[in-house]
Protein backbone atom coordinates (compact mmCIF):
# COMPACT_ATOMS: atom_id res chain seq x y z
CA UNK A 1 0.00 0.00 0.00
CA UNK A 2 1.31 3.32 -1.02
CA UNK A 3 -1.69 5.42 -0.92
CA UNK A 4 -1.42 6.23 2.83
CA UNK A 5 -1.28 9.90 2.17
CA UNK A 6 -4.81 10.10 0.81
CA UNK A 7 -6.26 8.42 4.12
CA UNK A 8 -8.18 10.95 5.79
CA UNK A 9 -10.92 11.86 7.50
CA UNK A 10 -13.15 12.05 5.35
CA UNK A 11 -14.39 15.76 4.79
CA UNK A 12 -18.29 14.08 4.88
CA UNK A 13 -19.08 11.16 6.87
CA UNK A 14 -20.46 7.86 5.30
CA UNK A 15 -23.81 6.87 5.53
CA UNK A 16 -23.62 4.90 8.85
CA UNK A 17 -24.90 1.42 7.03
CA UNK A 18 -21.76 1.57 4.54
CA UNK A 19 -19.69 2.20 7.24
CA UNK A 20 -20.92 -0.85 8.83
CA UNK A 21 -20.75 -2.92 5.60
CA UNK A 22 -17.28 -1.63 5.38
CA UNK A 23 -16.18 -3.05 8.38
CA UNK A 24 -17.88 -6.31 7.65
CA UNK A 25 -16.03 -6.44 4.42
CA UNK A 26 -12.51 -5.75 5.94
CA UNK A 27 -13.38 -8.86 8.08
CA UNK A 28 -12.80 -11.47 5.04
CA UNK A 29 -9.04 -11.81 5.48
CA UNK A 30 -8.68 -12.54 8.86
CA UNK A 31 -8.13 -15.54 10.66
CA UNK A 32 -11.37 -17.72 10.47
CA UNK A 33 -11.66 -18.99 14.14
CA UNK A 34 -14.81 -19.71 13.66
CA UNK A 35 -14.62 -22.68 11.47
CA UNK A 36 -11.97 -23.48 14.29
CA UNK A 37 -8.88 -23.01 12.20
CA UNK A 38 -6.89 -21.10 14.27
CA UNK A 39 -5.00 -22.52 17.95
CA UNK A 40 -5.90 -19.54 19.84
CA UNK A 41 -6.68 -15.60 19.88
CA UNK A 42 -10.36 -16.58 19.86
CA UNK A 43 -12.32 -18.68 22.58
CA UNK A 44 -15.13 -19.07 20.65
CA UNK A 45 -18.50 -20.93 21.48
CA UNK A 46 -20.42 -20.40 18.46
CA UNK A 47 -22.93 -17.23 17.56
CA UNK A 48 -25.13 -17.85 20.20
CA UNK A 49 -22.99 -17.27 22.83
CA UNK A 50 -21.34 -14.42 20.89
CA UNK A 51 -24.47 -12.83 20.30
CA UNK A 52 -25.21 -12.68 24.18
CA UNK A 53 -22.11 -11.55 24.90
CA UNK A 54 -22.57 -8.47 22.56
CA UNK A 55 -25.91 -7.61 23.99
CA UNK A 56 -24.19 -7.33 27.36
CA UNK A 57 -21.24 -5.33 26.72
CA UNK A 58 -23.30 -3.41 24.30
CA UNK A 59 -25.55 -2.53 27.11
CA UNK A 60 -22.54 -0.99 29.81
CA UNK A 61 -20.27 -0.14 26.53
CA UNK A 62 -20.47 3.90 27.32
CA UNK A 63 -20.41 3.25 30.96
CA UNK A 64 -17.15 3.98 32.56
CA UNK A 65 -15.40 1.87 35.85
CA UNK A 66 -12.87 5.00 35.59
CA UNK A 67 -14.85 5.86 38.65
CA UNK A 68 -16.42 2.87 40.99
CA UNK A 69 -18.80 5.57 42.64
CA UNK A 70 -20.81 7.23 39.55
CA UNK A 71 -21.56 3.47 38.14
CA UNK A 72 -22.83 1.10 41.09
CA UNK A 73 -23.76 -1.26 38.61
CA UNK A 74 -19.84 -1.75 37.50
CA UNK A 75 -19.06 -2.11 41.08
CA UNK A 76 -21.49 -4.65 41.87
CA UNK A 77 -20.01 -6.95 38.66
CA UNK A 78 -16.54 -6.49 39.09
CA UNK A 79 -16.63 -7.40 42.96
CA UNK A 80 -18.74 -10.27 42.46
CA UNK A 81 -16.48 -11.22 39.48
CA UNK A 82 -13.90 -11.15 41.71
CA UNK A 83 -15.68 -12.52 44.10
CA UNK A 84 -16.91 -15.85 42.29
CA UNK A 85 -12.83 -16.13 41.30
CA UNK A 86 -11.82 -15.79 44.72
CA UNK A 87 -14.37 -18.90 45.50
CA UNK A 88 -13.39 -21.05 42.12
CA UNK A 89 -9.53 -20.39 42.94
CA UNK A 90 -10.05 -21.28 47.28
CA UNK A 91 -9.87 -18.59 48.59
CA UNK A 92 -11.15 -17.58 51.77
CA UNK A 93 -13.64 -13.95 52.16
CA UNK A 94 -10.15 -12.30 52.84
CA UNK A 95 -9.11 -12.67 49.24
CA UNK A 96 -9.64 -9.08 47.84
CA UNK A 97 -8.90 -8.39 43.53
CA UNK A 98 -9.75 -6.13 40.72
CA UNK A 99 -11.08 -6.71 37.17
CA UNK A 100 -8.34 -5.62 34.32
CA UNK A 101 -8.61 -5.28 30.71
CA UNK A 102 -6.39 -8.54 30.47
CA UNK A 103 -3.90 -10.94 31.09
CA UNK A 104 -0.75 -8.38 30.44
CA UNK A 105 -2.59 -6.53 32.90
CA UNK A 106 -3.04 -8.91 35.66
CA UNK A 107 0.65 -9.87 35.39
CA UNK A 108 1.86 -6.18 35.06
CA UNK A 109 -0.17 -5.09 38.26
CA UNK A 110 1.65 -7.57 41.07
CA UNK A 111 4.72 -6.14 39.98
CA UNK A 112 4.32 -2.84 40.74
CA UNK A 113 2.44 -3.70 43.86
CA UNK A 114 4.71 -6.62 44.96
CA UNK A 115 7.66 -3.84 44.10
CA UNK A 116 6.05 -0.96 46.02
CA UNK A 117 5.31 -2.86 48.97
CA UNK A 118 8.78 -4.28 49.57
CA UNK A 119 9.88 -0.90 49.51
CA UNK A 120 7.84 0.31 52.13
CA UNK A 121 8.53 -2.88 54.51
CA UNK A 122 12.16 -4.29 53.51
CA UNK A 123 14.44 -1.05 52.32
CA UNK A 124 17.00 -3.33 51.42
CA UNK A 125 14.82 -5.02 48.95
CA UNK A 126 13.76 -1.91 47.08
CA UNK A 127 16.81 -0.78 45.65
CA UNK A 128 17.84 -3.30 43.03
CA UNK A 129 14.19 -5.36 43.46
CA UNK A 130 14.44 -8.43 41.57
CA UNK A 131 11.88 -11.23 40.81
CA UNK A 132 12.42 -14.86 39.64
CA UNK A 133 10.51 -16.50 36.89
CA UNK A 134 10.27 -20.08 35.36
CA UNK A 135 12.21 -19.62 31.56
CA UNK A 136 8.65 -20.16 30.57
CA UNK A 137 6.52 -17.63 31.63
CA UNK A 138 4.62 -15.70 30.17
CA UNK A 139 6.02 -12.41 28.09
CA UNK A 140 3.82 -10.19 30.24
CA UNK A 141 6.37 -10.48 32.98
CA UNK A 142 9.36 -9.25 30.41
CA UNK A 143 7.22 -6.48 29.94
CA UNK A 144 6.35 -5.83 33.52
CA UNK A 145 10.38 -5.78 34.17
CA UNK A 146 10.93 -3.51 31.32
CA UNK A 147 8.11 -0.69 32.26
CA UNK A 148 8.77 -0.91 36.16
CA UNK A 149 12.23 -1.45 36.69
CA UNK A 150 11.94 -4.82 38.31
CA UNK A 151 15.37 -7.27 37.48
CA UNK A 152 13.78 -10.15 36.03
CA UNK A 153 16.08 -13.65 36.55
CA UNK A 154 14.89 -16.64 34.94
CA UNK A 155 15.34 -19.80 36.23
CA UNK A 156 15.76 -23.61 34.11
CA UNK A 157 13.02 -25.85 33.00
CA UNK A 158 13.23 -29.44 34.07
CA UNK A 159 12.69 -32.06 31.67
CA UNK A 160 9.43 -31.99 32.17
CA UNK A 161 9.06 -28.46 31.11
CA UNK A 162 8.26 -27.86 34.44
CA UNK A 163 10.65 -24.95 36.45
CA UNK A 164 13.56 -26.52 38.46
CA UNK A 165 12.55 -25.71 42.50
CA UNK A 166 15.88 -26.07 43.26
CA UNK A 167 17.33 -23.86 40.48
CA UNK A 168 14.97 -20.68 41.74
CA UNK A 169 15.81 -21.40 45.34
CA UNK A 170 19.49 -20.94 44.29
CA UNK A 171 18.79 -17.33 42.69
CA UNK A 172 17.04 -15.90 45.77
CA UNK A 173 19.08 -13.38 47.22
CA UNK A 174 18.27 -10.19 49.16
CA UNK A 175 17.08 -8.36 46.21
CA UNK A 176 14.48 -10.59 45.41
CA UNK A 177 11.18 -9.44 46.10
CA UNK A 178 8.72 -12.08 44.43
CA UNK A 179 8.77 -15.61 42.72
CA UNK A 180 6.38 -16.64 40.36
CA UNK A 181 4.74 -19.69 38.77
CA UNK A 182 2.30 -20.67 36.15
CA UNK A 183 -0.77 -22.86 36.29
CA UNK A 184 -0.11 -23.72 33.37
CA UNK A 185 2.70 -22.44 31.59
CA UNK A 186 1.53 -20.70 28.34
CA UNK A 187 4.18 -22.83 25.64
CA UNK A 188 4.01 -26.00 26.99
CA UNK A 189 0.89 -26.03 29.25
CA UNK A 190 2.29 -27.62 32.47
CA UNK A 191 1.63 -26.55 36.12
CA UNK A 192 5.03 -25.65 37.68
CA UNK A 193 5.19 -27.09 41.25
CA UNK A 194 3.31 -24.77 42.95
CA UNK A 195 3.20 -26.84 46.20
CA UNK A 196 6.90 -26.99 46.26
CA UNK A 197 7.44 -23.20 45.36
CA UNK A 198 4.53 -22.32 47.90
CA UNK A 199 6.77 -23.57 50.37
CA UNK A 200 10.00 -22.13 49.06
CA UNK A 201 8.77 -18.64 49.32
CA UNK A 202 7.12 -18.73 53.24
CA UNK A 203 10.55 -19.94 54.23
CA UNK A 204 12.29 -17.11 52.47
CA UNK A 205 8.84 -14.71 53.40
CA UNK A 206 8.51 -13.99 49.79
CA UNK A 207 5.44 -13.45 47.65
CA UNK A 208 4.56 -15.99 44.98
CA UNK A 209 2.21 -15.19 42.22
CA UNK A 210 0.89 -17.54 40.16
CA UNK A 211 -0.05 -16.97 36.88
CA UNK A 212 -2.92 -18.57 35.98
CA UNK A 213 -3.88 -16.40 33.00
CA UNK A 214 -4.61 -19.70 30.75
CA UNK A 215 -5.56 -22.35 33.78
CA UNK A 216 -7.71 -19.89 36.18
CA UNK A 217 -11.19 -20.79 34.38
CA UNK A 218 -9.98 -24.11 33.38
CA UNK A 219 -8.23 -26.11 35.58
CA UNK A 220 -10.49 -26.37 38.55
CA UNK A 221 -13.14 -27.81 36.17
CA UNK A 222 -10.58 -30.42 34.94
CA UNK A 223 -10.21 -31.09 38.32
CA UNK A 224 -13.46 -31.69 38.80
CA UNK A 225 -13.63 -34.29 36.13
CA UNK A 226 -11.34 -36.30 38.10
CA UNK A 227 -8.01 -35.60 35.90
CA UNK A 228 -4.94 -35.50 38.01
CA UNK A 229 -4.45 -31.68 38.57
CA UNK A 230 -1.91 -30.27 41.04
CA UNK A 231 -3.27 -28.51 44.18
CA UNK A 232 -1.85 -24.60 42.37
CA UNK A 233 -4.22 -22.22 43.91
CA UNK A 234 -4.60 -20.52 47.58
CA UNK A 235 -5.17 -23.57 48.88
CA UNK A 236 -1.65 -23.47 48.43
CA UNK A 237 0.09 -22.23 51.62
CA UNK A 238 2.70 -19.82 49.85
CA UNK A 239 0.54 -17.84 47.21
CA UNK A 240 0.01 -14.42 47.57
CA UNK A 241 -1.80 -13.95 44.42
CA UNK A 242 -3.46 -15.27 41.40
CA UNK A 243 -3.86 -13.70 37.67
CA UNK A 244 -6.51 -15.40 35.68
CA UNK A 245 -8.33 -14.74 32.41
CA UNK A 246 -12.01 -14.59 32.26
CA UNK A 247 -11.81 -13.71 28.43
CA UNK A 248 -9.56 -17.23 27.59
CA UNK A 249 -11.58 -20.20 29.22
CA UNK A 250 -13.79 -18.17 30.82
CA UNK A 251 -15.52 -17.61 26.93
CA UNK A 252 -16.44 -13.93 27.81
CA UNK A 253 -15.43 -10.61 25.57
CA UNK A 254 -11.99 -9.23 25.99
CA UNK A 255 -10.94 -7.42 27.84
CA UNK A 256 -11.60 -8.91 30.91
CA UNK A 257 -9.07 -10.68 33.51
CA UNK A 258 -8.82 -11.07 37.34
CA UNK A 259 -6.08 -10.22 39.58
CA UNK A 260 -6.50 -11.67 43.52
CA UNK A 261 -4.20 -11.56 46.78
CA UNK A 262 -4.42 -13.13 49.58
CA UNK A 263 -5.85 -10.28 51.64
CA UNK A 264 -5.77 -6.57 51.48
CA UNK A 265 -1.66 -6.33 52.61
CA UNK A 266 -1.31 -6.79 49.16
CA UNK A 267 -3.79 -5.02 47.09
CA UNK A 268 -3.32 -2.11 48.68
CA UNK A 269 0.13 -1.23 47.13
CA UNK A 270 -1.49 -1.71 43.59
CA UNK A 271 -3.84 0.87 43.90
CA UNK A 272 -3.15 4.71 42.58
CA UNK A 273 -3.65 7.92 44.62
CA UNK A 274 -2.66 11.36 43.79
CA UNK A 275 -4.40 13.75 46.20
CA UNK A 276 -2.65 16.89 44.52
CA UNK A 277 -3.70 16.79 40.92
CA UNK A 278 -5.56 19.95 39.38
CA UNK A 279 -8.17 17.57 38.06
CA UNK A 280 -9.34 16.16 41.77
CA UNK A 281 -8.41 13.97 44.28
CA UNK A 282 -7.65 10.68 41.83
CA UNK A 283 -8.04 7.30 42.61
CA UNK A 284 -7.69 4.08 40.12
CA UNK A 285 -7.42 0.83 41.23
CA UNK A 286 -5.48 -0.60 38.18
CA UNK A 287 -3.83 0.69 35.40
CA UNK A 288 -6.02 1.86 33.25
CA UNK A 289 -8.12 5.09 33.59
CA UNK A 290 -11.35 5.13 31.62
CA UNK A 291 -12.70 1.48 31.57
CA UNK A 292 -14.97 0.39 29.34
CA UNK A 293 -17.64 -1.05 31.11
CA UNK A 294 -18.45 -3.59 28.78
CA UNK A 295 -15.79 -6.15 29.41
CA UNK A 296 -16.97 -6.00 32.69
CA UNK A 297 -20.74 -6.72 32.18
CA UNK A 298 -19.99 -9.03 29.62
CA UNK A 299 -17.45 -10.89 31.73
CA UNK A 300 -20.00 -11.11 34.90
CA UNK A 301 -22.92 -12.47 32.04
CA UNK A 302 -20.66 -15.13 30.93
CA UNK A 303 -19.88 -16.33 34.45
CA UNK A 304 -23.66 -16.34 35.32
CA UNK A 305 -24.91 -17.87 31.86
CA UNK A 306 -22.82 -20.48 31.94
CA UNK A 307 -22.35 -21.38 35.30
CA UNK A 308 -20.59 -24.31 37.03
CA UNK A 309 -22.36 -27.51 35.18
CA UNK A 310 -21.78 -25.27 32.22
CA UNK A 311 -18.47 -24.85 32.55
CA UNK A 312 -17.85 -28.47 33.72
CA UNK A 313 -19.52 -29.67 30.38
CA UNK A 314 -17.27 -27.23 28.56
CA UNK A 315 -14.13 -28.45 30.36
CA UNK A 316 -15.22 -32.12 29.26
CA UNK A 317 -15.43 -31.41 25.61
CA UNK A 318 -12.36 -29.71 25.77
CA UNK A 319 -10.79 -32.44 27.42
CA UNK A 320 -12.34 -35.18 24.96
CA UNK A 321 -11.05 -33.31 22.32
CA UNK A 322 -7.40 -32.71 23.50
CA UNK A 323 -7.13 -36.34 24.41
CA UNK A 324 -8.37 -37.12 20.87
CA UNK A 325 -6.03 -34.54 19.23
CA UNK A 326 -2.88 -35.38 21.25
CA UNK A 327 -3.35 -39.62 20.38
CA UNK A 328 -3.75 -38.19 16.43
CA UNK A 329 -0.80 -35.89 16.91
CA UNK A 330 1.18 -39.00 18.21
CA UNK A 331 0.12 -41.37 15.48
CA UNK A 332 1.94 -39.47 13.29
CA UNK A 333 5.75 -40.54 12.74
CA UNK A 334 8.03 -38.62 14.34
CA UNK A 335 6.16 -36.20 15.96
CA UNK A 336 5.27 -35.92 20.15
CA UNK A 337 3.70 -33.71 22.29
CA UNK A 338 6.02 -32.04 24.52
CA UNK A 339 5.88 -32.79 28.65
CA UNK A 340 2.63 -34.21 30.41
CA UNK A 341 0.17 -31.01 30.23
CA UNK A 342 -2.48 -30.93 32.76
CA UNK A 343 -4.96 -29.66 30.54
CA UNK A 344 -6.03 -28.54 26.97
CA UNK A 345 -2.91 -25.78 26.18
CA UNK A 346 0.02 -28.20 24.35
CA UNK A 347 3.07 -27.97 22.60
CA UNK A 348 3.92 -30.66 19.98
CA UNK A 349 7.56 -31.16 18.41
CA UNK A 350 9.66 -33.36 16.45
CA UNK A 351 12.65 -35.58 17.28
CA UNK A 352 13.46 -36.60 14.06
CA UNK A 353 15.87 -34.88 12.21
CA UNK A 354 13.96 -35.26 8.62
CA UNK A 355 10.90 -33.55 10.24
CA UNK A 356 11.20 -29.67 10.39
CA UNK A 357 7.90 -28.41 12.29
CA UNK A 358 8.74 -25.17 10.87
CA UNK A 359 7.82 -26.78 7.65
CA UNK A 360 4.77 -28.69 8.89
CA UNK A 361 3.74 -25.60 10.05
CA UNK A 362 3.82 -23.52 6.81
CA UNK A 363 2.29 -26.49 4.70
CA UNK A 364 -0.67 -26.55 7.70
CA UNK A 365 -0.77 -23.41 6.64
CA UNK A 366 -1.36 -23.82 3.22
CA UNK A 367 -4.55 -26.30 3.66
CA UNK A 368 -6.05 -23.41 5.84
CA UNK A 369 -5.17 -23.56 9.38
CA UNK A 370 -3.40 -20.74 11.37
CA UNK A 371 -0.54 -22.68 13.29
CA UNK A 372 1.58 -21.10 16.44
CA UNK A 373 5.21 -21.38 16.32
CA UNK A 374 7.31 -21.57 19.56
CA UNK A 375 10.95 -22.12 19.91
CA UNK A 376 13.47 -23.21 22.38
CA UNK A 377 12.88 -25.72 21.02
CA UNK A 378 11.05 -25.49 18.24
CA UNK A 379 7.54 -26.81 18.31
CA UNK A 380 3.54 -26.11 17.50
CA UNK A 381 1.33 -24.74 20.00
CA UNK A 382 -2.42 -25.80 20.80
CA UNK A 383 -5.28 -24.43 22.55
CA UNK A 384 -8.21 -26.09 22.16
CA UNK A 385 -11.68 -25.21 22.33
CA UNK A 386 -15.27 -26.98 22.61
CA UNK A 387 -15.59 -26.55 18.77
CA UNK A 388 -12.17 -28.50 17.76
CA UNK A 389 -14.12 -31.34 18.14
CA UNK A 390 -15.12 -30.79 14.56
CA UNK A 391 -11.68 -30.57 13.29
CA UNK A 392 -10.10 -33.64 15.03
CA UNK A 393 -9.95 -35.85 12.12
CA UNK A 394 -9.65 -33.18 9.57
CA UNK A 395 -6.46 -31.56 11.20
CA UNK A 396 -4.92 -34.74 12.23
CA UNK A 397 -5.06 -36.11 8.22
CA UNK A 398 -3.67 -32.98 7.40
CA UNK A 399 -1.12 -32.95 9.49
CA UNK A 400 0.16 -36.84 8.84
CA UNK A 401 0.09 -35.23 4.83
CA UNK A 402 2.08 -32.36 6.28
CA UNK A 403 4.71 -34.12 7.70
CA UNK A 404 4.86 -36.64 4.88
CA UNK A 405 5.16 -33.82 2.34
CA UNK A 406 8.08 -32.27 4.70
CA UNK A 407 9.71 -35.51 4.53
CA UNK A 408 10.02 -36.21 1.06
CA UNK A 409 11.02 -32.33 0.18
CA UNK A 410 14.02 -31.38 2.82
CA UNK A 411 14.47 -28.46 1.08
CA UNK A 412 11.03 -27.10 2.12
CA UNK A 413 12.43 -26.05 5.42
CA UNK A 414 14.56 -23.70 3.67
CA UNK A 415 11.79 -21.64 1.95
CA UNK A 416 8.75 -19.43 3.20
CA UNK A 417 8.31 -18.67 6.70
CA UNK A 418 10.06 -21.74 7.90
CA UNK A 419 13.33 -20.35 6.71
CA UNK A 420 13.02 -17.33 8.56
CA UNK A 421 11.87 -18.73 11.31
CA UNK A 422 14.34 -21.43 11.50
CA UNK A 423 17.04 -18.84 10.88
CA UNK A 424 15.38 -15.94 13.80
CA UNK A 425 15.33 -18.64 16.35
CA UNK A 426 19.10 -20.13 15.78
CA UNK A 427 20.94 -16.78 15.65
CA UNK A 428 22.78 -17.23 18.08
CA UNK A 429 23.27 -13.35 18.39
CA UNK A 430 19.80 -12.52 19.79
CA UNK A 431 20.59 -9.15 19.74
CA UNK A 432 20.43 -8.84 16.14
CA UNK A 433 17.25 -11.43 16.10
CA UNK A 434 15.58 -8.00 18.23
CA UNK A 435 16.74 -5.79 15.51
CA UNK A 436 15.08 -7.72 12.83
CA UNK A 437 12.23 -7.92 14.26
CA UNK A 438 12.24 -4.31 15.51
CA UNK A 439 12.63 -3.35 12.53
CA UNK A 440 9.55 -5.17 11.02
CA UNK A 441 7.62 -3.35 13.63
CA UNK A 442 9.11 0.22 12.32
CA UNK A 443 7.25 -1.33 9.01
CA UNK A 444 4.04 -2.19 10.20
CA UNK A 445 3.83 1.02 12.49
CA UNK A 446 5.50 3.00 9.31
CA UNK A 447 3.88 6.02 7.94
CA UNK A 448 3.31 3.25 5.22
CA UNK A 449 1.48 0.44 6.35
CA UNK A 450 3.45 -2.52 5.19
CA UNK A 451 2.74 -6.18 6.50
CA UNK A 452 6.00 -8.34 6.94
CA UNK A 453 4.54 -11.51 6.20
C1 LIG B 1 -2.59 -15.06 27.84
C2 LIG B 1 -1.64 -15.06 28.98
C3 LIG B 1 -1.14 -13.86 29.51
C4 LIG B 1 -1.41 -12.51 28.88
O1 LIG B 1 -2.76 -12.31 28.70
P1 LIG B 1 -3.34 -11.30 27.61
O2 LIG B 1 -4.80 -11.41 27.90
O3 LIG B 1 -2.94 -11.82 26.27
O4 LIG B 1 -2.80 -9.96 27.89
C5 LIG B 1 -0.34 -13.96 30.61
N1 LIG B 1 0.00 -15.13 31.15
C6 LIG B 1 -0.44 -16.31 30.64
C7 LIG B 1 -0.05 -17.60 31.29
C8 LIG B 1 -1.28 -16.31 29.54
O5 LIG B 1 -1.71 -17.45 29.03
Amino acid sequence: MTADANIHIPKEGMPRDDVLQRLQQFKEGDANYKDSRTWSLVYYLGEEHTRFLEDAFNMYMSENALNPMAFQSLRRFEHEVVRMTADLLGGDEDVVGTMTSGGTESCLLPVIAYRDRAASKFSLRSRAPEMIVPESVHVAWEKAARYFGVKIVRAPLRDDMRVDVEAVKRRINRNTILLVASAPSYPHGVVDPIAELGALAEAHNLPLHVDSCLGGFMLPFVERLGYDVPPFDFRVPGVTSISADVHKYGYSAKGASVVLYRNMDYLKHQFFVYENWPGGIFISPALLGTRSGGAIAAAWASLQAIGMDGYVELARQVMDTTVALQQGIRSVPGLDVLGNPEMSVFAYGSSSKQVNVFAVADQMEQRGWLMDRLQRPAALHAMVTPLHKRIIDEFTADLADSVDYVTRHPRAAAKGNAALYGMMTKVPVRGLVKNEVRKMMEQMYGPHMKMPF
